[in-house]
């Protein structure tokens, strides 16, 4: 297949959506490809944090003022994703005391509204926090569901005339006397081929940056450095909560829907798709925990995973990643590698990517002599139809009032039969974990114990797939729920995956199941000799891809 654009854009992460949804605003003919699922990458698996910028005053005032600034403007832009849940700062008994007064005076410095709270205050409103907390400081932080806001991006972006591709990983960038022409890629499911013409392409690939640099013959490199988050089968607190002390391991709880997520550690790793999650951080994230909860272990952790952050500094970067910065680095390989009609935008958080795709926008108005101005920071991005801000409690209404109707197919996230089938309708992949990153669907305390098989079937049904590509697309997604439980089984999580090994094996055969493999023929579970890929149950590959 072959197709042409003017700006190709590669990464369907938060930056690539913003690149794209800005390209399409300043009214470029604009094309995304993304090697998985939007959000798949880091953006998917981070702390979900909309950070006030309190987390980098003292040692990284520049992301710091970065950060207010952006969390000014999504507040305004995607209302519909993020929550304002506010955000603390406090001095546990582990803490340096002094660290406090000079936290308040950088928050000032760097613009980031503060006020110093009373502790009984902060126990009013926190009552779970540790009473020996010393001080504490209310800033603006709030979180957001990073697939509502990449969606939204994407959905803008095509009502303006973008297009956007999922499951193509860019596998060659074309070079001809001195400047890119066109990229091939390859469908990750189909294997089929696709080459894109494009007058300028923008890689936003992240901790990715430097692979595809490479391919276009750029010497790149992004530090990935791997953070283990650990999900608490429980909301602990509703406020974000952050250690006051220099960024450090563990620092952070962050409320994201029914759950709390302590995060994160940092660790340098050599190939952002291959890394473990190792149980020292585990242990870490537990007791750090404690310091903010003292009952904290009392809580019965739900899953761990860990994403990747991109960090680039163009002098080489030291052992401790801590140190690299956070700010983001938009680079122009025309001047930097004699290699036209190529940009990488790479680094940043999360919180800043409208403001990187700004950067990114005008460096490719620049390059393709137009004069347009960015309207993004305050234009309110197009919901697709139907979708509003997500509460559990929001769907239990709508259930109760009927309203939502159907069989109940996961009972965790209230998930109906109705909102399968019309998403099933929407979206043309068999993956059930689009289903879950869409509806939630798996989200909750059995980890899809209860719901896939049900979801499973009624993609069988409603796809017409044959049984051995439901077979596959349902032991796909147990294998990636397995992944983020097997490095915290012990006490009730254990008994959570020992009851849905037996309802997956013990009683559904899912050991014995004939699957389809793409080009590969069929196989039956337990016979693919990948990793053990198919082995449910059996020591996992570690390897981390969603
Ligand atoms: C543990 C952790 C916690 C964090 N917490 C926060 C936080 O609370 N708040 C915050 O603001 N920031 C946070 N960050 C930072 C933030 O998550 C990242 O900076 C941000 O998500 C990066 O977005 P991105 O779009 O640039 O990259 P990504 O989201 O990684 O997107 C890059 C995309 O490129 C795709 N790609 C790669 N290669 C190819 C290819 N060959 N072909 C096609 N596609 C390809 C990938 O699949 C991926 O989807 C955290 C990071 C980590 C690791």
């Amino acid at each position: 297949m072959k197709k042409s654009t003017e700006v190709l854009v590669i990464g369907g992460g938060a930056t690539g959506c913003g690149v794209l949804f800005d390209l399409a605003q300043r009214g470029f003919k604009c094309l995304l490809l993304e090697r998985g699922a939007l959000s798949m990458g880091t953006s998917g698996r981070f702390h979900g944090l909309v950070h006030s910028g309190g987390r980098y005053v003292t040692n990284d005032p520049e992301a710091a003022r970065e950060c207010i600034e952006e969390n000014r403007v999504l507040r305004q832009t995607m209302p519909h994703a993020i929550e304002d849940t506010g955000g603390l700062f406090v001095t546990t008994p582990w803490d340096p005391p002094e660290f406090a007064d000079r936290f308040y005076k950088s928050c000032q410095e760097c613009g980031i509204p503060v006020q110093e709270i009373s502790i009984a205050e902060m126990l009013a409103r926190e009552p779970l926090l540790n009473p020996n907390i010393s001080r504490a400081f209310d800033v603006p932080d709030a979180t957001v569901d990073t697939w509502e806001a990449c969606r939204a991006l994407v959905h803008s972006a095509k009502m303006l005339g973008a297009e956007t591709l999922i499951y193509y990983d860019v596998v060659e960038v074309l070079v001809e006397n001195g400047a890119v022409t066109s990229v091939v890629a390859r469908h990750t499911i189909t294997g089929e081929e696709l080459t894109v013409e494009c007058d300028l392409l923008v890689s936003a690939t992240g901790a990715w940056g430097g692979q595809i640099a490479r391919l276009a013959g750029c010497d790149v490199t992004v530090y990935a450095g791997k953070g283990t988050m650990v999900a608490m089968n429980y909301r602990i607190v509703n406020t974000v909560v952050n250690r006051c002390l220099p960024p450090d391991d563990g620092d952070i709880l962050v409320p994201v829907r029914t759950v709390a997520v302590i995060g994160t550690t940092s660790v340098r790793v050599m190939d952002p798709d291959d890394y473990v999650i190792t149980d020292w951080e585990i242990k870490l994230m537990m007791d750090e925990g404690e310091k903010m909860v003292p009952a904290f272990k009392k809580f019965r952790p739900l899953r761990a995973w860990a994403g990747v952050r991109p960090l680039y500094q163009e002098k080489a970067a030291g052992t401790d990643l801590r140190d690299v910065t956070r700010a983001y680095t938009l680079l122009d390989h025309a001047t930097r590698d004699g290699v036209d009609n190529f940009v990488t935008i790479t680094g940043g958080k999360w919180v800043t990517h409208r403001q990187m795709a700004e950067r990114t926008v005008d460096l490719v108005c620049k390059k393709l002599g137009a004069e347009r101005p960015c309207r993004t920071a305050t234009t309110q991005l197009e919901l697709p139809e139907g979708k509003t801000y997500y509460t559990l409690g929001e769907r239990l209404k709508r259930l109760e009032t009927g309203e939502l109707s159907g069989q109940l197919i996961c009972e965790c996230e209230l998930v109906t039969r109705p909102q399968i089938e019309a998403n099933l309708a929407h979206y043309d992949t068999n993956v059930i974990n689009d289903l879950r990153r869409d509806l939630r669907l798996g989200m909750g305390p059995c980890q899809g114990g209860f719901c896939t098989y049900r979801a499973a079937g009624i993609m069988h049904e409603h796809k017409n797939i044959s049984a051995r590509e439901t077979n596959k697309a349902l032991v796909d997604f147990l294998q990636e729920r397995w992944k983020g439980i097997t490095s915290i089984m012990w006490g009730r999580q254990l008994r959570q995956a020992q009851l849905d090994e037996g309802i997956f094996v013990g009683l559904l055969g899912l050991d014995k199941l004939p699957v389809e493999l793409s080009g590969a023929g069929t196989a039956r579970i337990g016979e693919v000799e990948t990793e053990g890929y198919y082995e449910l149950g059996v020591e996992p590959s570690m390897t981390m891809h969603d």
